[in-house]
């Protein structure tokens, strides 16, 4: 593929995919990969799912945009569905990506801190998160390798090592706005943070006065076998982002807060051009709608329990592997080698996955995915992890 002009930004694989349907992706050559990445998590309801590609073709007949100083019915739509969801009564702002929806976070929890009169503005992060690329959610990705070169980063961050409660303690002293964390680090190489760490860190940010913000981009939205993610870690977050698997491959993301934190962004305090538009909007309702139904989601889990045994058992046979970790469908796969020749070898076996952090195997599987499209997977990888010759 002559692909001259395009920023060196990506490491690309030699692979041209012209299709997709459900778990599966097919390339230039016709020849079918299983996709346990799904764009990073973002096709969650699969490939081409029908009844979203329906509702993107209705929408796009009728109107593609419409600026955000109208009401656009799809909106509505969308966040009446969404608002279904949430612990409590809420506002949500739509973006168009998870680091636009971590900026409006910031912003937001900056402005409360601001107009409550709780003077700090500091932001607490954990090391090893992520949280996208833009300057604030750059900053706020507490890992030196995203920074390099890209300083100075925003004032007023102060970073965490996970699991450190001390250190936590350190960082609330002289009060903070907020603190920003994922209950499973993605990109930090599928890291759950603990449920006392976790509950630890919101009681003593709510003590201080300052607000809890969980970064559901990746793991929530269905991922772990709950709609947040949260959900199952005995949490409940004031202000949530999302993003990825939204609208199922169109672009859209949100930042939610409670009622009394959001009504400090008034009129004119924030704005987005393309912000929920109409056709991702359309999209998400379908997604939405799907997900937070009570028998997908313990499908979900069922599967993911499928998945975590079944990686267990390979991890059983295999002296490569140091540890299996994760939740529901969002699983990393530890090893003592680093993992890029895996993700080769698995592609040239019709299976995609990724690796972060040198090492992890990461496994993100559409939502849909079944238990004979798991021993498939699996058997690749134990194929492949046990044909290391290290
Ligand atoms: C991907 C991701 C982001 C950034 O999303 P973009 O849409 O790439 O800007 C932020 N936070 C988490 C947890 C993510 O996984």
């Amino acid at each position: 593929m002559v692909d001259s002009w395009h920023a060196e930004t990506y490491r690309r694989f030699p692979v041209v995919f012209e299709r997709g349907k459900g778990a599966y992706l097919y390339d230039s050559s016709g020849r079918v990969y299983l996709d346990f990445l799904s764009g990073i998590s973002v096709t969650i309801l699969g490939h081409c799912d029908d009844e979203v590609n329906e509702a993107i073709i209705r929408q796009v007949e009728n109107l593609l945009h419409v600026s955000n100083l109208f009401y656009i019915p799809s909106q509505a739509a969308l966040l009446e569905e969404l608002g279904e969801t949430l612990p409590w009564k809420g506002r949500v702002f739509l973006t168009n990506s998870g680091a636009e929806s971590i900026e409006g976070a910031l912003k937001l929890v900056r402005r409360y801190a601001s107009l409550t009169g709780n003077g700090s503005k500091k932001i607490i992060t954990f090391r090893g998160g992520f949280h996208g690329r833009t300057y604030g959610s750059l900053t706020a990705t507490a890992q030196e390798k995203y920074h390099e070169g890209f300083e100075p980063m925003l004032p007023g961050f102060v970073y965490v090592d996970p699991e450190d409660g001390e250190g936590f303690e350190r960082a609330l002293e002289g009060g903070a706005a907020a603190v920003l964390f994922e209950t499973i680090q993605g990109e930090g190489g599928v890291r759950p943070l603990s449920d006392e760490f976790l509950s630890f860190v919101c009681r003593r940010a709510r003590e201080a006065g300052a607000l809890v913000v969980c970064d559901d981009i990746q793991a929530g939205l269905g991922r772990t076998g709950r709609f947040y993610s949260f959900e199952e870690r005995g949490i409940v977050p004031d202000v949530i982002t999302l993003a990825k698997g939204l609208a199922n491959g169109l672009p859209l993301g949100a930042f939610i807060a409670r009622d009394e934190v959001f009504r400090v962004l008034g009129p004119g305090t924030h704005g987005s051009t393309f912000g929920g538009n109409p056709v991702s909007c359309a999209a998400a309702s379908v997604v939405v709608r799907r997900v937070r139904d009570e028998v997908f989601l313990s499908r979900v889990r069922e599967v993911g329990e499928y998945l975590r045994n079944k990686l267990e058992g390979v991890r059983g046979k295999s002296q490569r592997i140091v540890e299996v970790r994760g939740r529901g469908l969002m699983w990393g796969i530890v090893l003592d080698v680093p993992g890029k020749e895996v993700v080769n070898r698995c592609l040239e076996r019709g299976l995609i996955v990724n690796c972060t952090e040198e090492k992890v195997i990461r496994l993100l599987p559409p939502l849909i995915v079944t238990e004979e499209q798991v021993d498939e997977a699996v058997s690749i990888l134990e194929d492949v992890i046990g044909g290391l010759n290290v």
